[in-house]
């Protein structure tokens, strides 16, 4: 490809008929779960019905290989068209997905062994176990190195000392991917599979969150934990790669969930325009309330485009592993995309709420919820300030880090 042009002659949209069968599936377990959801929301409780419902309906394992379970082997697109579905049901179901299926069992998918595959993928997709990814500690958030969880080979097993915390799935998960140096060390991290009923390990639910209420985010206390040698995850001291690469899977489903949360602003907004009567006329006929419309509907577009564009180079990187050109092109585009879809998520749930005046304060109605747990965007898997110099530095080089 000559310079100055961007190959994306290979990206589709038109869908095939084996994703409109699978995403109408995915369209009927949502349809299915809203009644639990808004009860489960309004009392301010994890949901376990998304469990059972997408367990039931066989579209927990989407982008897990047909081999395991039941995983439907789909591609990055096809899985990201899935998530936008379902965080137009909201931010607290798509994070069920990042917990689970994004962070958890993909990262099992690329860097687990043949036994370790079988053993979790088999049950996850299935809904028989729960995954959570465990990485920020009460020190270490944005600078993930900076961790302090660590080991000790004791006995033919890793004992784990140390507190994960604001873990999505975190009380409720039966394994969970953990990070932690060699004790005394800060270099060669690790990765870990870490069952719940593993000695020393326990979780406690993280309450009085701003939004998010049917959503399950926990603290797991690791107190000598000890764990088999078999669950250590991708190659002693691979730690890093293994917590970044998940996360460029964990960020894309985070931008495809906002495109969903747009799509419902967008819809909720729409609908009450067109039944409200303010000054004689629908308000949808108002000039102003129009704006907030048009406006979502530019940014959804944009936002979806981004996404879809990321799933696509993230699908080729995954087929295609050592082209390490690839593999930064796609994080700079799923770091792109989740920024944008985070900030205009948020903004387009805030426009709604304006459209639906004093009812879109009342998290009875869809927007207020969309509002309060949007907010989380723009924070988890890479905050918007790290991805927004992700992003620069993709442009200036290298050598314009300003962070290690
Ligand atoms: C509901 C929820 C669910 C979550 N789920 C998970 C999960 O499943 N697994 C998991 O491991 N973690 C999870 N997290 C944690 C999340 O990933 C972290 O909160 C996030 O990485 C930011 O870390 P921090 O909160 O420690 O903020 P800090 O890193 O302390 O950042 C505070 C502020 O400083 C800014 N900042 C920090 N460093 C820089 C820099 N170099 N340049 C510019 N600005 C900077 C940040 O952008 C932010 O605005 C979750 C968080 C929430 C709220």
């Amino acid at each position: 490809m000559p310079e100055g042009f961007v190959n994306i002659s290979g990206l589709n949209f038109e869908q095939t008929d084996d994703q409109r069968v699978l995403l109408e599936q995915v369209d009927r377990a949502c349809r299915e779960l809203r009644p639990s959801e808004d009860r489960a929301y309004l009392e301010h409780r994890f949901n376990p019905e998304v469990r059972k419902v997408f367990g039931a309906a066989h579209l927990l394992g989407l982008p897990i290989s047909r081999q395991y379970g039941d995983g439907q082997g789909t591609d990055m697109m096809t899985y990201a068209m899935a998530l936008e579905r379902i965080g137009k049901e909201g931010t607290g179901v798509r994070t069920f997905f990042s917990g689970h299926t994004s962070l958890g069992m993909l990262t099992i998918q690329k860097w687990g062994d043949d036994a370790q595959k079988e053993r979790y993928l088999s049950s996850g997709t299935k809904g028989k176990e729960v995954f959570a990814f465990g990485l920020t500690e009460p020190g270490a958030g944005s600078e993930p190195t900076s961790l302090v969880t660590n080991f000790v080979e004791q006995d033919g097993k890793f004992v784990i000392e140390g507190v994960k915390t604001w873990i999505s799935n975190g009380s409720i998960a039966d394994s969970a991917i953990i990070f932690a140096y060699p004790k005394g060390k800060k270099e060669g991290m690790c990765a870990f599979i870490v069952d719940r009923d593993s000695p020393g390990f326990s979780a406690k639910t993280i309450e009085n969150k701003m939004g998010l209420y049917s959503s399950d985010t926990g603290t797991i206390y690791l107190e000598n934990c000890a764990v088999p040698r078999e669950n250590l995850l991708g190659p002693r001291g691979k730690g890093l790669s293994v917590g970044y690469s998940a996360l460029m899977s964990g960020r894309l489903s985070v931008a495809a969930g906002c495109v969903g949360v747009m799509r419902d602003c967008l819809d909720e907004a729409a609908s009450y325009a067109s039944v409200r009567v303010q000054h004689g006329k629908l308000i949808g006929r108002h000039q102003l309330v129009q704006r907030h419309i048009g406006i979502v509907s530019v940014n959804l577009e944009a936002a979806r485009l981004l996404t879809f564009h990321a799933a696509w180079l993230y699908q080729k990187h995954l087929e295609d592993p050592e082209d390490r050109s690839l593999r930064t092109e796609a994080d700079a585009a799923i770091a792109r995309a989740k920024f944008h879809a985070s900030r205009s998520s948020f903004d387009a749930a805030n426009r709604a709420v304006q459209v639906f005046g004093a009812n879109g304060y009342s998290l009875e109605n869809r927007p207020a919820r969309h509002l309060v747990d949007s907010r989380v965007c723009q924070i988890y898997e890479g905050t918007n300030e790290i991805l927004e110099q992700k992003i620069a530095v993709s442009v200036l080089g290298k050598d314009f880090e300003s962070y290690s």
